[in-house]
């Protein structure tokens, strides 16, 4: 099944001039998330990390699904504010000013194995940012994945882990 034909391009979104590649196509068609979420427990592999993390707010779709499916919990990586009790911060540059992701301090257990979801790897920022919030955290990063990658913005070329992504705009 091609799954590109399920996303959804939509212009000028959420501003003039950029190209927003809609995921909600694919998630109202049963079959193409279906084989979405099969292709991704084939990205991840035979070797089972021990916890998965999405990334607000898209990659919990990606990551509540496929951790039904492996058999594991799944935590969230969010923007600052958002999760109750004790939380642990991690502020990154953007090209302008910065921003801040956390998570809740119990998510990830030091030493345990963790691949990292969202929709969508575009300039590499936010993944990154998530893979050094998991590391902080003590957690052994083995992977990420994503249902679209960017490629033009070569946003992989920032990650030093192997990033699977199933369809690949160039
Ligand atoms: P990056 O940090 O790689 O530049 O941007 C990726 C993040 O922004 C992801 O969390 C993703 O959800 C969101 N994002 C940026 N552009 C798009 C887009 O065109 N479509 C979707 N679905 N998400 C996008």
């Amino acid at each position: 099944m091609d799954l590109k034909q399920h996303i959804r391009q939509v212009p000028d979104f959420p501003k003039p001039g950029i190209l927003f590649y809609d995921i909600s196509t694919l998630l109202a068609h049963p079959q193409a998330w279906q084989e979405t979420v099969r292709q991704l427990v084939g990205a991840i592999g035979p070797e089972k990390p021990d916890i998965l993390a999405g990334i607000e707010s898209r990659g919990f779709l990606v990551a509540a699904p496929l951790a039904l499916q492996l058999g594991l919990g799944f935590v969230m990586i969010r923007k600052q504010g958002k999760l109750p009790g004790a939380t642990i911060p991690y502020t990154y540059d953007l090209e302008y000013g910065s921003d801040t992701i956390e998570m809740q301090e119990d998510a990830v257990k030091p030493g345990q194995r963790v691949v990292v979801l969202d929709d969508l790897l575009a300039t590499g920022g936010t993944m990154r940012a998530s893979v050094e919030l998991l590391r902080k955290m003590g957690a052994d990063v083995r992977g990420c994945a994503c249902i679209i990658e960017l490629a033009f913005l070569s946003g992989r070329e920032k990650i030093d882990i192997p990033v699977h992504s199933l369809i690949s705009f160039e």
